[in-house]
């Protein structure tokens, strides 16, 4: 390990451990990041999974949330966010696309008679602005929005099918709610899941859903270039597996999940918090596909092809039962699939003429099932002939998402279920969850609030109650 002398050491490069050196680099300590994989970025990484030169997102794709961010939004980094000429698709298997456009009137045009509800609700959400986005994303602080919370607060507590269910009358505008809630890893009957997809379709008004041109890897070098300048020094191939490892410092961040904290710090914590601690809970895991193509994929829907994001699992119904399915520890057969088409924004992801795809399904947590079959079956059922595109693919199972990042526990790419309780209590039910009773020792990782997603939150705000406490 590196040298004594840090006011701060963090442990672990995700948005959250960078955002959180950031912080408290920023203000004046002297801050050593310790990375344990061969490069920095966590979520970040972008990798070339199938052939030379092109370029896979391995974990986050879409910035939405992190170019909205209170921890990102004003460092001025030198990132090209890139934007595809419509943020989301949804198509079915009947009629058009529906359309998830920047423009909120325009996204209402192609939902009918449920255009004016979804203008009353998600469009009033993004027209509340960032405030809103603040205040969801720092849960625990003085709201900047509180009427609009008030207002959306007990929209978003619902459950997506009750939400989806009430609010619109067509097959369409359900959908298309029901694709963004899935995003949540959660059951759609369960409470909170609306919220999620309300706050992501607002997003897409709000600031668009870009992907970072090049590839997510250079948001992450943008950072840790920026620590640097700030004078923080960086480690990576240094895996912790004691914090007796590290050298002495009076504050200590982990962008780690309970139960690698559990290992690392166990016989030191008090009974009690390893008692609630190892009741957290996991959420599914993930498969994840990368594919290498030798052109666009076919949809039948040509809007289809401009989308960032797509969405397959086809109606409410179908992806309401494809997450309950995997709720209940089974794998669907028709499992709904997160698919992003990076080209649509950025054409450097591969050598000209060919494409990249990005592809994931929800599994139970630790799954051992191949799902690549499944997961093309969906892509082709809208686009038919996609196989024939394929010149190679990446498949990622619980274990070896586990393998490339430890954070995955189980496959679980949300740091823990996001549920009610576990909105809450993240990790534990606290004024300040971030603080363990090690003293001066944070977790800060999206096992903290507000939970999943690039955003650095849980990592400015721990970085934040370490400056006041340490
Ligand atoms: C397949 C997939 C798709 C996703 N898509 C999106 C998306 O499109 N948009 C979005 O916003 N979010 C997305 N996410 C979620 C997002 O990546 C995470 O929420 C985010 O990266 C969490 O940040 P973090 O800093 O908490 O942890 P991580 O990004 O997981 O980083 C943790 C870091 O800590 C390191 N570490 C762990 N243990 C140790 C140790 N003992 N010693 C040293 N280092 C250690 C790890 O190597 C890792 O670098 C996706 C995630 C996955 C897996």
């Amino acid at each position: 390990m590196a040298a004594d002398g840090f006011d701060a050491v963090v442990v672990g490069s995700g948005p959250n451990g960078l955002s959180g050196a950031l912080t408290l680099a920023a203000a004046g300590r002297r801050v050593l990041l310790v990375e344990g994989a061969r490069r920095f970025g966590g979520g970040l990484r972008t990798e070339e999974l199938t052939l030379p030169g092109h370029a896979h997102d391995v974990c986050a794709s879409v910035l939405a949330i992190a170019v909205a961010s209170p921890a990102f939004r004003d460092l001025g980094l030198n990132v090209e966010f890139a934007h595809p000429p419509v943020p989301a698709a949804h198509p079915l298997d009947d009629g058009p696309a529906v359309l998830l456009h920047r423009d909120p009137a325009r996204t209402a045009a192609g939902l009918g008679r449920d255009g004016v509800a979804w203008l009353e609700t998600v469009g009033a959400a993004a027209r509340a602005g960032l405030p809103l986005v603040d205040t969801l994303l720092a849960p625990f602080g003085v709201p900047r929005a509180p009427v609009a919370l008030a207002r959306f607060g007990p929209l978003a507590l619902l459950p997506a099918t009750v939400l989806a269910g009430t609010v619109f009358r067509a097959p369409r505008a359900r959908a298309l709610l029901a694709g963004m809630a899935a995003h949540s890893m959660l059951d759609l009957r369960a409470p909170v899941s609306s919220g999620y997809g309300m706050m992501l379709a607002s997003l897409a008004h709000l600031v668009g859903w870009p992907v970072a041109r090049g590839g997510s890897q250079t948001f992450a070098d943008a950072l840790v270039a920026r620590l640097r300048e700030l004078g923080g020094e960086v480690v990576s191939g240094q895996w912790v597996g004691d914090l007796a490892e590290l050298p002495p410092a009076r504050t200590i961040l982990l962008d780690v999940t309970p139960r690698q904290f559990l290992r690392m710090a166990g016989p030191r914590l008090p009974a009690r918090y390893r008692e609630r601690l190892s009741r957290f809970r996991y959420g599914p895991g993930a498969f994840k596909l990368d594919w290498a193509l030798s052109g666009p994929v076919p949809w039948r829907d040509p809007a289809v092809a401009g989308a960032g994001t797509v969405h397959l699992g086809g109606t409410l119904a179908e992806i309401a039962h494809s997450e309950a399915e995997v709720a209940a520890g089974r794998h669907p057969r028709r499992p709904y699939v997160l698919v992003v088409q990076p080209g649509a924004a950025d054409p450097t992801r591969a050598p000209a003429g060919g494409h990249t795809l990005w592809g994931y399904c929800h599994v139970p947590n630790g799954s051992g099932v191949n799902m690549t079959e499944a997961i093309e079956a969906q892509i082709e059922r809208y686009a038919p002939g996609f196989r024939d595109l394929i010149l190679a693919r990446s498949a990622r199972g619980p274990a070896e998402l586990e393998r490339h990042n430890p954070n995955l526990v189980g496959g679980d790419i949300g740091g823990g279920l996001a549920g009610l309780w576990q909105f809450a209590a993240r990790p534990v039910l606290s004024p300040h969850p971030w603080r363990t009773p090690l003293r001066g020792v944070y977790l800060c990782s999206s096992s903290t609030p507000p939970g999943a997603g690039a955003h650095g939150m849980g990592g400015r705000e721990a970085a934040r109650l370490a400056l006041r406490e340490t």
